[in-house]
């Protein structure tokens, strides 16, 4: 296919690489190039996740204006996350960049500086001699070294005995899955890193290791304060989180399953139900879910994933979850678009044929505020449920009634139009939703009227399809979704 071509079936066909289980890629090394990122694009990918755990920010910079600069090539609206890395712990530097740890011999963790051997590595968390039991649980490189606590002088030395040995190299993450850890939750780092993310207007801030819903309250106040849209994704990777998981699910704006930490500090085979867990809920909550880690993980330097991660990758587009992601695979691997390419192509054969992903439908709670709005989103659902209907339209300055239509899951599409770029590209991470700038606010029927226009001009509607219409009347008030037309496309 030459590129002229090429275009004019992309600008035809636009709904056919579209997804309702959206994509979130890490950015890095291997996405540095904007025309790999702009392939990238093309192929599927709805989010771009900064991880702030590693990189700089002329490079976070750099990614940020590609992504920016190809939005408006494309006329997309991928969106951007930043990923913070909360207070992740770490071992320091060993010998060599090479110890080996071997079984029932003791080793000591300490707080001062040094470079570490088979005797005594360094710990980067200060109050972890006061914080750490005896009888604790020390897991060091997601879990493949384990250590069991024998003592601690409660100032800066933690005596262990090596259950499981093998190699250690430098700078490897600590996982403490019974201890209390006394760290905030929100680093120094954090806070700086925060900061750029805001001042370059992300979409979504995800926070790592979350423990209570005071963790997802701090960050919310403190995006508030600088008077920023952000919306927080609170990344589920401790026991602490789990069992305070409908509190959390509450404050937050959405949630990741983190399963490469979550699958250490608690039994690996736990993850697969609690996956499915914070997904039910998460869908009944109209908060969005995304899961991640080891998704597409051979593709890293592998040409075609494994027939196991294909299936990973389709049942959690069968359990409902918004968003897939994929970590390595895209920000170092070798084949960050082809990844993009097999993922959408898994994610469409299971939307075209799983049945059991649609129709999430669950009745709004009544005497609250949100009630009329809510009622009709969930009656615009089953209506389109009922009536075959082909989408569902609908007006948004907030972006509440897309976050509400796409909580029931219909498989009617979803088609927003706002006058609010940033909502834009903050709902692309939403699942089955389809955003489009639209400024002009003159009577109801007018706007009804140019809206199935402008879905029917670009094919994604065809002339006697049903459709159904939401919006708030009258028009101009841009008040609460308040009214629902059913109608034919002429
Ligand atoms: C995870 O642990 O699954 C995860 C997404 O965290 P990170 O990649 O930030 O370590």
């Amino acid at each position: 296919m030459n590129l002229a071509i090429y275009l004019l079936h992309l600008v035809l066909n636009m709904s056919s690489l579209f997804n309702r289980t959206k994509i979130v890629a890490t950015m890095g090394p291997a996405t540095a190039d904007i025309a790999v990122l702009e392939q990238m694009f093309i192929q599927g990918l709805d989010i771009c996740r900064i991880n702030f755990s590693h990189g700089d920010y002329k490079a976070v910079e750099d990614t940020v204006n590609n992504i920016r600069t190809l939005n408006k090539k494309l006329n997309y609206h991928v969106g951007i996350l930043a990923d913070l890395q909360g207070p992740k712990l770490r071992i320091g530097t060993v010998k060599d960049n090479k110890v080996i740890l071997v079984e029932d011999k003791t080793i000591t963790i300490t707080t001062q500086e040094c470079e570490g051997d088979e005797n005594r590595i360094y710990i980067t968390y200060p109050q972890f001699p006061k914080d750490v039991k005896v009888g604790e649980t020390v897991l060091i490189d997601d879990g493949k070294l384990h250590l069991l606590v024998t003592s601690t002088n409660g100032i800066d030395e933690v005596k262990c005995t090596i259950m499981i040995g093998g190699t250690l190299s430098s700078k490897k993450g600590v996982n403490l899955p019974n201890t209390k850890i006394s760290l905030p939750c929100l680093t120094p780092k954090d806070l700086k890193d925060l900061d750029f993310a805001l001042e370059h207007d992300f979409d979504w801030i995800g926070l790592s290791f979350v423990r209570s819903v005071t963790d997802i309250a701090d960050l919310k106040d403190i995006i508030y304060k600088k008077g920023k849209r952000a919306r927080v994704i609170a990344k589920i990777e401790k026991p602490e989180a789990i069992k305070e998981i409908d509190n959390i699910i509450d404050v937050t704006d959405g949630i990741m399953v983190a399963r490469g930490d979550l699958g250490v500090e608690l039994p690996m085979e736990q993850v697969p139900m609690l996956q499915k867990m914070m997904v039910q809920k998460c869908i009944q909550a109209s908060k969005p879910v995304i899961i991640a880690t080891q998704m597409m993980e051979s593709m890293i330097t592998s040409y075609t994933p494994t027939r196991a991660e294909v299936n990973d990758v389709a049942n959690a587009v069968m359990d409902g979850a918004d968003a897939v992601m994929l970590s390595a695979e895209t920000s170092v691997g070798k084949y960050p678009v082809k990844v993009i390419e097999i993922m959408r192509r898994i994610i469409t054969q299971v939307e075209n044929n799983a049945d059991t992903i649609y129709y999430r439908e669950h009745a709004p709670e009544i005497k609250t505020i949100t009630y009329v709005t809510d009622s009709i989103c969930f009656n615009a659902c089953q209506l389109a449920h009922h009536s075959g209907v082909q989408a569902i339209i609908s007006m948004t300055n907030s972006g509440y009634t897309a976050f509400k239509l796409a909580s029931h899951r219909p498989k009617a599409h979803i088609y927003i139009f706002t006058d609010n770029l940033s909502l834009l590209t903050t709902l692309s991470l939403v699942w089955g939703v389809q955003g489009f700038y639209y400024d002009k606010y003159e009577s109801t029927d007018q706007t009804i009227s140019d809206l199935i226009n402008f879905v029917k001009q670009r094919k994604l509607v065809k002339q006697d399809d049903l459709v159904i219409n939401i919006a708030s009347m009258p028009m101009k008030e841009k008040g609460r979704t308040n009214m629902m037309k059913l109608s034919h496309v002429i």
